[in-house]
């Protein structure tokens, strides 16, 4: 049974660090003709009213994306992913976010692919309402997206993006992400592989990233965006403005696989604004770290 919506944090801090990276990783695809596949294994329902409904009750956005909305000061790479959302808000108010599967719509060429999996019944009827039009390159499937992903590697242009973003309501699903993990890259290992993570308290979302670590990877960047201290999000009360929204999770992170080399600089520009613009408290950082398998190397090294 799956209890968890999307919209209720839709265009939170976890939301920007997620879609800009989504958006750096999918423009870097669009710069060779040859067309790739966009697959988001866990799309939810592709994009979210902010002024009313679910994410009307928390206001998540507020502490997200609401503090970069305005901003005609941001580094170019992070302007081109609020100049998206700017895209689906044209009379000027912050009323809509968009969700992974528009950004992608947005950014992917006549000869590409969206491959779009959502379980939840009511999101992925409301996925399948937004790409009715859109033709055959967009596929919405309401089935498991960990299924789906296997079904489909190795895609047919040998190019693709891979965005694994689930709920984590199990803990089960820190093991599940490791092994549809190994399982993709043992049918796909080419392919650039984006898995988003929460940072909590909880002993299996701090152990992750060493997790992830572990594979057998080529090349792999991690990058992690604190907003508060422990204390902070642990008490913060979901909703509040402000605060870090959802109880107990004081950041997030993406661990990248097979990134394009140009993305760790453009991190090391942009994390620090981000850092500035999200950050609740002093604790508030970011962490960027990444690895390379030498030839005849069996285990990538850790930056
Ligand atoms: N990727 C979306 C975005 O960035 O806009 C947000 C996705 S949300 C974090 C996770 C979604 O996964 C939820 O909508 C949930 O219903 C869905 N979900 C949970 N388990 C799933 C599964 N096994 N396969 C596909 N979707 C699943």
């Amino acid at each position: 049974m799956l209890s968890y919506r999307h919209a209720f944090h839709a265009g939170n801090h976890a939301d920007v660090l997620k879609h800009f990276v989504v958006t750096q990783l999918i423009q870097h695809l669009c710069q060779k003709d040859a067309p790739f596949w966009y697959i988001d294994t866990h799309a939810g329902a592709g994009r979210y009213a902010l002024d009313s409904g679910y994410a009307s009750k928390l206001k998540e956005y507020q502490g997200g994306i609401g503090r970069l909305w305005q901003r005609d000061d941001l580094p170019a790479p992070l302007a081109a992913y609020v100049d998206l959302v700017r895209r689906m808000n044209p009379d000027g108010e912050l009323r809509n976010y968009p969700g992974s599967p528009w950004i992608a719509h947005a950014l992917l060429r006549e000869q590409d692919h969206l491959k779009l999996f959502e379980l939840h019944s009511s999101d992925s009827q409301l996925l399948g309402q937004q790409f009715r039009s859109a033709g055959r390159r967009v596929q919405v499937q309401p089935v498991d997206g960990y299924g789906g992903l296997k079904a489909l590697l190795p895609p047919a242009p040998r190019r693709a993006l891979v965005l694994i973003d689930p709920a984590y309501e199990d803990k089960q699903e820190y093991r599940k992400v490791v092994e549809v993990l190994q399982d993709a890259l043992h049918r796909f290992a080419t392919g650039t592989y984006a898995l988003w993570y929460p940072q909590l308290a909880r002993h299996e979302a701090r152990q992750l990233p060493e997790k992830l670590k572990a594979l057998p990877l080529r090349n792999w960047l991690h990058v992690s965006l604190s907003i508060a201290s422990a204390d902070g999000g642990a008490t913060s009360m979901p909703g509040t403005p402000g605060t870090t929204g959802t109880p107990g999770m004081i950041g997030s992170g993406m661990f990248i696989i097979n990134p394009p080399w140009t993305l760790a600089a453009t991190l090391e520009e942009v994390m620090p604004c981000l850092v500035a613009l999200l950050g609740q408290d002093a604790t508030a950082g970011y962490r960027l770290e990444q690895g390379e398998t030498k030839p005849g190397a069996t285990q990538p090294p850790t930056a």
